[in-house]
């Protein structure tokens, strides 16, 4: 079991964009397992690769239907518009009103290298914009209003 260090929203390496990923190797799994454990333990709804100082398009999301590990996520479709309330491990103690999509279907691999798709919507779709987004070197405070200070 291994838990990484959460990157604050201060750390440039945030703000890059991260790399596909061309090969599945062993260090992958690790990265994803590692990844796994890291949000749960800081009891996050998803990490993102970059969180933790990896520039690989990876993320795991558990909204709490079990978790999810994908590879080269890319949002292939979405509709609707839906604005609610957001945060971030890499940016402890605020929040914001976000608007994303309400549905969105994305498009990845897993970690056996097959191609799957998931249908989300609610915090689930907004789970899948926001740690694509991290991959993109984009944070949630890019995009919100009201930001705040939780208490
Ligand atoms: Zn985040």
């Amino acid at each position: 079991m291994a838990v990484y260090r959460i990157l604050t929203y201060e750390d440039p390496l945030l703000r890059q964009r991260a790399k596909e990923i061309t090969k599945i190797t062993p260090n992958i799994h690790k990265l994803l397992k590692n990844m796994a454990e890291t949000m749960y333990e800081a009891k996050g709804v998803g990490l993102a690769a970059p969180q933790i100082g990896v520039l690989k398009r990876a993320i795991v999301i558990d909204v709490g239907d079990g978790l999810i590990q994908l590879i080269n996520p890319v949002i292939v479709s979405a509709e609707g518009e839906e604005t609610d309330f957001e945060g971030c491990l890499s940016i402890p103690g605020v929040t914001g009103e976000v608007t994303r999509a309400a549905r969105v279907v994305v498009r990845g691999l897993n970690p056996s290298g097959k191609e799957v798709e998931y249908h989300g919507e609610g915090l689930l779709a907004r789970a899948f914009q926001h740690e694509i987004d991290h991959l993109d070197g984009i944070l949630f405070i890019d995009r919100a209003k009201n930001i705040r200070r939780k208490k």
